[in-house]
């Protein structure tokens, strides 16, 4: 829990976000709802600024990769909704379904397997559960409801905490069907578990469901009432919908959980008509939806959010040079942009937190004032080939890429071998593969959460009458301030309207500019500096006589005076990252 302090500092940021137009509670107005928010018109901008230099620093000027050539990363703009089969191959219709329970004193809801089983697993282990379809052994012949309530209680202790052991193994698979048909225990886990062949497998969560009444009663986690969780029932974390006229589950469709599965849907059509060739990567910037089930800390886990997202494809054996390069440059690009170094954390997961696949994921934190413990910002995962395998293998496409200028330079020196050889050869890698994935995946809204956490600053100022005050002020880096330039003339007369008028007409055809010549200049200072507005330029009697104006910088209060025709090019060089 973050100390009273941090949480006073919160409390102050959401009121700013809200007094100043950053961030509204979504419709407002019917009382919100949870999980959900708008962003008002200085959010827009913030997370619009925010979008627009991921995408410039990443499609347009890119980075120069581990082998001193720029990085060849194309853009793409895919739909929300997918193909179902999307979610049966990326896994997320089996993985995404937890066991849920309501309390129905504070209606809070959990996770059942986190209710009845944590204490005895640990979190990593509980995590793995949303990843992998976990599944449980029972001798065929044998229902899940025969075994009695000790040996439930032994399998959860000890099975599933020392998994794989006897009864539990983890398996790849997105559904229990499947799970039924691919897993079996070999033959020495058998004789291992002194038990005889066949055995039936179980998903693990379907375990929990089915026990829970037979579990020790478990208080709720949120109130600690006992006796008031309702039974355990399948809840998945993607929105549903439905396609077409009828609301059947033929038409059942889903709002995407992650804009990643666009990208891989169109891997091939992306290979086939861009001018790339692995390594390469496709970005994309957009919605994503989760039904949380307990949506927390202002915007940091919202049910609606956005994300930003590279799936980098690379040859087999250079992912993990390509994993480093990446998260070492996304952290680099957090720094850039104004997050402090001590507030951010490359947290690289341990071999028992890391999905099945990824062979390593790096999560970039950054410690919220709402926590103790850094939060995640960005995900960078080494994720193997299992994306395209699976996309594979689900659409029967072929996502193999042949790299056709290695093969012609390495031909030569296999020109004694047999056609068939050369072909088998040709075939295989270092020629034909199926690339691996580098993934960096960020969130916009925590991203914006953090700048504006980072940006939030007290300091003492004078007022006009010259008396100390306490001025608050929003250091966002001025890439990403949502208004670049604020313009005034010091009073209503005297030609300076007109003067600034001009001056703002001509600066707002290249930044996002105010204009403003209502309340005294100090108040004016006063609203910029808390929409963190870097520059504000004022139009005074001395213009007149000198044609130079007052350019105020936002965080030291510097005033300099400059000409007015060399306005632009003094804002601009500062702009400049
Ligand atoms: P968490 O563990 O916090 O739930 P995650 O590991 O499930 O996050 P990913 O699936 O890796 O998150 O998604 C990539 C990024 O998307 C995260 O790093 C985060 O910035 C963002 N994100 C994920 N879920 C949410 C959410 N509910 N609200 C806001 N942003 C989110």
């Amino acid at each position: 829990m973050a100390d009273e302090k941090q949480n006073e500092r919160m409390e102050k940021l959401v009121s700013l976000c809200k007094r100043r137009g950053f961030i509204f509670p979504a419709s407002e107005i019917y009382g919100g709802l949870n999980g959900f928010w708008d962003y008002g018109p200085m959010g827009a901008e913030l997370k619009r600024n925010i979008k627009n230099a991921w995408w410039h620093d990443m499609v347009i000027d890119r980075p120069i990769g581990p082998d001193g050539q720029e990085v060849s990363i194309v853009g793409l703009d895919s739909a929300i909704i997918q193909n179902p089969r999307t979610w049966e191959a990326s896994g997320h219709l089996a993985g995404f379904t937890d066991p849920m329970v309501d309390c129905k004193e504070c209606k809070a809801r959990f996770r059942a397997d986190q209710v009845f089983v944590l204490g005895w697993i640990s979190e990593p282990e509980l995590r793995r559960f949303n990843e992998e379809v976990r599944v449980l052994f029972i001798p065929e012949g044998e229902s899940l409801s025969q075994i009695d309530t000790e040996e439930v209680e032994r399998l959860l202790k000890h099975e599933v905490r020392r998994a794989p052991k006897p009864y539990l193994k983890s398996v790849v698979a997105s559904e229990a069907g499947e799970a039924e048909r691919n897993c079996k225990l070999s033959s020495r886990e058998a004789k291992h578990l002194g038990k005889t062949f066949p055995m039936k497998p179980y998903r693990l969560t379907d375990f929990v469901v089915t026990f829970a009444n037979r579990l020790p009663p478990a208080p709720c986690p949120g109130c600690g009432k006992e006796g008031c969780l309702t039974s355990p029932r399948q809840f998945n974390m993607m929105f549903k919908t439905f396609v077409g006229a009828s609301e059947d589950s033929a038409s059942a469709a889903y709002l995407r959980p992650e804009t990643a599965q666009g990208i891989f849907n169109n891997y091939l059509n992306v290979l086939n008509t861009s001018r790339v060739k692995v390594p390469f990567g496709i970005a994309q910037v957009g919605k994503a939806f989760r039904n949380e089930i307990n949506p927390r800390n202002y915007t940091f886990r919202s049910r609606e959010f956005e994300q930003m997202e590279l799936e980098f494809f690379v040859p087999p054996d250079k992912g993990r040079e390509w994993y480093e390069f990446w998260r070492s440059q996304r952290i680099e690009w957090y720094k850039k942009h104004g997050l402090r170094s001590d507030h951010l954390r490359p947290r690289e997961q341990g071999k028992d937190e890391l999905a099945h696949y990824s062979s390593a994921c790096t999560d970039i934190e950054y410690l919220f004032p709402f926590s103790d413990e850094p939060q995640e910002l960005e995900g960078v995962a080494h994720r193997g080939c299992y994306d395209l395998s699976r996309h594979q293998e689900f659409s029967g496409k072929d996502m193999s890429f042949f790299d056709d200028e290695a093969w012609l330079a390495d031909q030569p020196k296999f020109a004694d071998k047999s056609k068939e050889e050369q072909t088998k050869i040709k075939n295989a890698e270092p020629y034909r593969y199926i690339p691996h994935v580098i993934e960096p995946s960020a969130g916009v809204d925590r991203f914006t959460l953090a700048v504006l956490c980072e940006a939030y600053t007290e300091d003492q100022a004078p007022d006009e009458k010259g008396v100390m005050q306490t001025r608050v002020v929003m250091k966002i880096h001025p890439r990403l301030a949502p208004i670049k330039v604020a313009v005034f003339p010091l009073v209503r007369k005297d030609g300076m309207p007109e003067i600034a008028t001009e001056l703002y007409g001509r600066l707002k055809r290249r930044w996002v500019c105010d204009y403003d010549e209502k309340s005294a200049v100090g108040r004016r200072y006063r609203r910029h500096d808390e929409i963190g507005t870097p520059f504000c330029v004022t139009v005074d009697g001395q213009t007149k006589e000198d044609g130079t104006v007052t350019i105020r910088e936002r965080d030291s209060m510097t005033q300099t005076r400059v000409k007015l025709e060399e306005t632009e090019a003094w804002i601009a060089e500062r702009l400049t990252v």
